[in-house]
């Protein structure tokens, strides 16, 4: 990827302001991503670097467009997501999907997953120690899918990408370069659910990632 942004940067200062892939190339690409991926979920499958693994029913690596321009990380699997290895599938994630949805978007368009891959116990926050020894699938994971913003749901979430806390209340809406990406901070849907007054406050920071996403602004 490295490599593949210098060459675009050497088209840039020549001038060139557009390129065009061939479909065929654009599809080579996305199956080499869809492979990758496949091989950290296997990966993660066979983990036992924490004791997450212990008490999970199933890991849950994560799903979605391997090619997306928005990744959301949240912070852990909960029991619905545990149970069926998928992420986002309990009530949290019902109202994650609708609210993309009401943006006028499919959740399909996007890659979706969390900072742990397999569930704490009692749905505990995980340790930074526990982020810290899952990071390298989601490091993996965001070079392969490569997105321009990847939306942090919760407090958990933004303390594995920026290494110190977060409060989310104060730091939610702020765009942080990160990499040559965008971080943008929201609230967990599992707090709307307790919270409904602050229901389209999501909504609202949903919609600014998608937007981010898609503009043709560089980070
Ligand atoms: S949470 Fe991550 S590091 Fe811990 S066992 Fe599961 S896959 Fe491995």
């Amino acid at each position: 990827m490295d490599e593949l942004r210098d060459y675009l940067n050497i088209l840039k200062s020549l001038g060139f302001n557009e390129i065009f892939i061939d479909k065929e190339e654009k599809s080579v690409e996305i199956q080499e991503k869809v492979k990758l991926l496949e091989q950290i979920a296997q990966q993660i499958k066979n983990c036992t670097k924490c004791d997450l693994h212990k008490s999970r029913t199933n890991p849950v690596p994560g799903e979605g467009n391997p090619d997306a321009k928005l990744m959301f990380v949240g912070e852990a699997p909960g029991g619905d997501e545990d149970k069926q290895g998928r992420p986002f599938v309990g009530r949290a994630g019902k109202l994650l999907t609708k609210m993309i949805e009401a943006t006028g978007h499919k959740r399909e368009e996007f890659f979706i997953t969390n900072t742990v891959k397999c569930r704490p116990p009692k749905n505990r926050t995980p340790t930074p120690w526990e982020q810290e020894a899952c990071w390298e699938y989601l490091e993996k994971q965001i070079e392969i899918v490569d997105p321009k913003v990847i939306c942090l749901l919760g407090a958990a979430a933004g303390y594995a990408f920026l290494k110190r806390p977060v409060k989310i209340t104060k730091e939610r809406g702020q765009i942080i370069k990160w990499n040559g990406r965008i971080l943008y901070l929201t609230y967990h849907p599992a707090y709307i659910l307790r919270n409904l007054q602050a229901e389209p406050i999501l909504l609202q920071d949903i919609k600014r990632a998608i937007e981010l996403a898609y503009s043709q602004e560089e980070v």
